[in-house]
């Protein structure tokens, strides 16, 4: 059966990614399997390159294929802000309700027709002996002049959904997976799996 190493301890990440690959025939670890797992600091100013160093940089130690993921909040009037910060964009690392406030008080003189963002989910396959995949899933929308839901996590409160007409906080998990940013991504990679799996060892 075909590991796949996924560069995350996050419990929650492997519950989706193994809900995504139900259907294939593939053995899932994540670090939490490894008890010496590098650190690897997000020191990219992309999120394409901080998925790439993570997924290559746990490749190469464990001969491993491996999956990472990176995501965030890039708002237009903030030239792209919060971006690769959006984890700790008010200093502390987490601190959602810190950072929604930081962006709302950037944000307090731009009217609504220029509040637009987009959330960007790139995952990065990295393969031993192979040029490293990216796929990319993004979510537009518009910042909202307040907080608005209570489902969700980071952003969700202050991200305007135009076609829903609700933030992401008003939505169920449910129904927030099949639009989100991560959701497009996923869904790309399962469209390109069968290519994908040939290149696996
Ligand atoms: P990472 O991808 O785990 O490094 O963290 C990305 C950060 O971007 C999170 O801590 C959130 O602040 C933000 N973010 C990413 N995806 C979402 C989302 O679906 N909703 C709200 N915030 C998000």
């Amino acid at each position: 059966m075909t590991t796949l190493l996924l560069a995350t301890t996050n419990a929650g990440k492997k519950r989706e990614f193994e809900h995504l690959f139900r259907d294939f025939d593939i053995d899932l670890k994540t670090l939490a399997d490894f008890s010496d797992a590098p650190d690897v600091e997000e020191t990219g100013e992309t999120f394409k390159e901080n998925a790439g160093l993570k997924a290559e940089t746990i490749s190469r130690r464990y001969n491993i294929s491996t999956l990472a993921d990176d995501s965030g909040l890039a708002v237009k009037a903030l030239g792209g802000r919060p971006g690769v910060y959006s984890a700790r964009y008010a200093g502390v690392e987490r601190n959602d309700q810190a950072n929604v406030e930081k962006v709302l008080e950037e944000l307090k003189d731009v009217p609504k027709e220029e509040r637009e963002a987009t959330f960007y989910c790139v995952l990065a396959l990295a393969i031993p002996g192979k040029a490293t995949r990216y796929i990319e899933g993004t979510l537009s929308g518009y910042i909202t002049k307040e907080p608005i839901g209570h489902e969700g996590f980071g952003y969700d409160p202050i991200f305007y959904v135009p076609h829903l007409g609700k933030t992401l906080a008003e939505l169920t998990s449910d129904e927030k997976n099949k639009i989100s940013h991560r959701a497009q991504a996923f869904q790309t990679l399962k469209e390109l799996w069968p290519e994908i799996e040939g290149d696996l060892k």
